[in-house]
């Protein structure tokens, strides 16, 4: 059997968080009673005229500008036209030829790099929703402004694809473009997937899975097209080139039955509207506004000293990333990751985390690391005042006595260890004769003298020291 290369190249369609729709003055609020967000502009009534949303033009650039692309100073809107209820105009307003933005990238954690061949704008479709063999059509999303996210046939694995996405949501969520929420729709991806055996440079015939609701039913996909591809090539078969569903029920991808494979869709320029033009002085305020990146965040985050795996879990979210600038303000940055991602994000979901509802002010974990820091309070003694602190919703102040908080001084721990010691001549005994575990012992002892007030790990370096041979 020959070797292939698998390749792919992704379209994704990401629903602006603008308040109205694209061309129209309506809201573009998720969900609400079918046909309420309408008007005649955005239900394509006759003589209804369209006029754009700057906020719309805004968003694209700065999504542009976080990936790196080449901002186009003029670009135009085109109709694309096919024929389906969900689209009353016979035509979606988009861009074709001229597009926002061009020529971006992504870089995976594996050093390859993603290109990104376009972003442009146009409007969203609505709804058709299939019921007792009729088909319904909602409005509510008709208008609604989407930026289209093409990138260059760069993929060679599933994984890739999950990372590049998983990438770019995190980038629109924390410039605030998007809520890039798959499970609402405002997040969604086409795949265009082909196969060729390793070092031939045919062009290969490409199928499109259309539509792609969620990673793991795109990795899945992904994987049984590519499996499907090189099946038919290994039998001597050709690929027809064509636009194919994923059947979740029978993990397979099928083709669509519709003429979407021999679409026309007779592009031309939109009349209606007039070039998009964007000044440099637009383009140096949008770009000032972006916030920090995520990938700037997270080096800086290593830099302080945090391991990558932790940085990466806290800019996953914009709102958890400031909430943790807020805690560590002044503190070393692992104390304080160590309490985010652990007891905090113990009792949050990921919606909390997207919201940034969090279990206790930015402010009291702050109080709480810097006693640790100040080896005022042991690490054992914080982690159940940092419990309570969530249980009751009080500062440390309230919890703990000054005496709590005066932690253990050095001689005192050495004179604790000391008793101890001479208390305990088992554990001492066992110890020396190569018992690890009579050192729990002894340090329990201390914990318990102190009331759980010294640091196990300095206790711990005393013992050794006292009881070295
Ligand atoms: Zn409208
Ligand atoms: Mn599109």
């Amino acid at each position: 059997m020959s070797r292939y290369e698998r390749i792919a190249g992704l379209e994704t369609h990401i629903e602006l968080s603008t308040r109205t729709k694209i061309f129209c003055g309506c809201t573009t609020a998720f969900g609400g009673q079918p046909n309420t967000h309408c008007c005649p502009v955005c239900t394509g009534q006759p003589g209804a005229l369209p006029r754009l949303n700057r906020e719309v033009v805004k968003l694209a650039v700065q999504a542009g500008l976080a990936t790196g692309c080449t901002i186009h100073r003029e670009s135009r809107m085109d109709r694309k036209h096919y024929h389906y209820p969900d689209l009353p105009r016979a035509y979606q307003i988009t861009q074709y030829d001229t597009p926002l933005c061009t020529q971006g990238q992504i870089t995976l954690s594996n050093g390859r790099i993603i290109r990104i061949d376009r972003i442009h704008i146009e409007e969203d479709a609505g709804k058709s929703i299939h019921q007792e063999g009729r088909v319904l059509v909602d409005y509510n999303r008709s208008g609604v402004p989407l930026i289209e996210v093409v990138t260059a046939p760069d993929f060679r694995s599933a994984e890739e694809m999950r990372e590049y996405l998983e990438i770019l949501q995190r980038l629109m969520r924390a410039i605030g473009v998007s809520d890039c929420r798959m499970q609402e729709g405002s997040l969604r991806c086409d795949v265009n997937l082909s196969v060729r055996q390793v070092e031939s440079d045919a062009m290969p015939t490409r199928t499109e899975i259309k539509n792609m609701n969620s990673f793991s039913n795109m990795v899945k996909a992904v994987n049984y097209e590519w499996e499907r591809q090189i099946a038919l090539l290994e039998q001597g078969e050709p690929v027809v080139q064509e636009t194919r569903r994923y059947d979740e029920s029978t993990h397979t991808t099928q083709p669509m039955r519709d003429k979407e494979n021999s679409r026309d869709y007779r592009y031309f320029r939109e009349p209606d509207l007039t070039a998009v033009i964007i000044t440099d002085e637009e383009i140096a305020a949008w770009r000032a506004a972006l916030p920090e990146l995520p990938e700037a965040r997270m080096a800086r985050y290593i830099r302080s000293g945090l391991p990558s795996a932790d940085a990466e879990l806290l800019v996953k979210f914009r709102r958890v990333a400031e909430y943790f600038d807020e805690v560590s303000v002044g503190v070393s940055p692992r104390t304080a990751a160590n309490f985010v991602l652990g007891p905090v994000f113990a009792r949050m979901t990921d919606a909390d985390k997207e919201e940034g509802t969090f279990p206790l002010p930015a402010e009291h974990l702050r109080e709480l690391t810097a006693l640790v820091e100040g080896g005022r309070l042991s690490k054992n003694l914080a982690k159940t005042t940092l419990e309570r602190m969530m249980d009751e919703g009080k500062r440390v102040t309230d919890l703990l006595s000054a005496e709590d908080m005066a932690g253990v001084d050095d001689a005192t721990l050495q004179a604790i260890c000391q008793q101890v010691v001479e208390n305990d001549p088992k554990s001492v005994a066992d110890y020396q004769g190569g018992k690890e575990k009579a050192m729990r012992s002894l340090i329990g002892g201390v914990m318990r003298a102190t009331r759980g007030k010294a640091d196990p790990q300095q206790a711990e370096q005393m013992l050794r020291e006292m009881l070295s041979i």
